[in-house]
């Protein structure tokens, strides 16, 4: 279960190890706590949240998994109390082993408020009179945050790192379906000035581009030791999740380089 702030942020992060996942036969499920309502230059946020949700969609029927879309307001997340409760009791519905969420230091505010919302709920998850209304975990998940490029108040640390070259084409077509970030919004906000392509194999490689080393996975491409590795995604491991030991790790992401020092 990736649980981020904007839709687009779980594919953008992790969907080439989700996809990975998913052959492994699990169950994937990308989470936005947010409507995506503030993503666009054009558009109203009801139009905006509407069409969002409708990629969403789009993406799950593609990669063939579950894409929630909660009802924050995009732009205006923070890790209030009613917002908590909700995400508690979503992931207690969900019951999912594995966690992923950004670090609650990166540049969007949102993308912090999630972070922190997810630290916030974990250990929570198991106490019975919290959120009663719906029953408890026995047991925490296991959390990781996804990579990024911050360096204070500490960097991100690279524990898991998954060579996800042979599924990079099917990732950056699954990010190409949120239409209206990737050769809309994202575009104009960055801004990015090469054409938009028409074509598919064109866009695919226009997201490949772009997003391809998003949060500096790239820079940790050395530690797989494979010179025909192109693409990763790249775990660390969050401690207020059950504890994740080596083995743990490899039975979790059987593909991945374990990196624990
Ligand atoms: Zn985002």
């Amino acid at each position: 279960m990736f649980i981020g702030a904007h839709p687009d942020d779980a594919d953008i992060h992790f969907a080439g190890t989700a996809i990975l996942l998913k052959e492994l036969g699990h169950e994937i499920i990308f989470t936005s706590i947010t409507d995506g309502s503030a993503g666009h230059q054009t558009m109203g946020r009801e139009e905006l949240a509407k069409r969002r949700l409708a990629e969403t969609q789009e993406v799950a029927k593609f990669l063939g998994i579950r894409y929630i879309v909660m009802d924050a307001i995009d732009s205006e997340l923070t890790a209030d109390l009613s917002t908590r409760k909700k995400l508690i009791k979503l992931i207690r519905e969900v019951k999912p082993d594995v966690i992923i969420s950004p670090r609650p230091n990166d540049y969007h505010p949102d993308h912090r408020a999630a972070g922190q919302l997810v630290q916030d709920s974990s250990f929570l998850l198991t106490v019975p009179l919290c959120c009663p209304d719906v029953p408890r975990l026995e047991k925490n998940p296991y959390i990781f945050y996804n990579q990024d490029i911050f360096t204070k108040p500490n960097s991100f640390t690279p524990d898991i790192i998954v060579n996800i070259t042979s599924v990079i084409d099917k990732k950056m077509e699954s990010l190409s379906l949120h239409v209206s970030q990737v050769f809309e919004w994202l575009p104009f906000i960055y801004p990015i000035t090469e054409a938009i392509p028409q074509d598919k194999k064109g866009q695919i490689e226009f997201c490949k581009r772009n997003w391809g080393n998003r949060g500096g996975a790239l820079r940790f491409l050395p530690l797989l030791n494979d010179p025909d590795a192109k693409y990763a995604e790249t775990l660390e491991r969050c401690e207020y999740g059950s504890k994740v030991t080596p083995d743990i790790a490899k039975e979790l992401f059987p593909f991945a380089t374990i990196n624990f020092s």
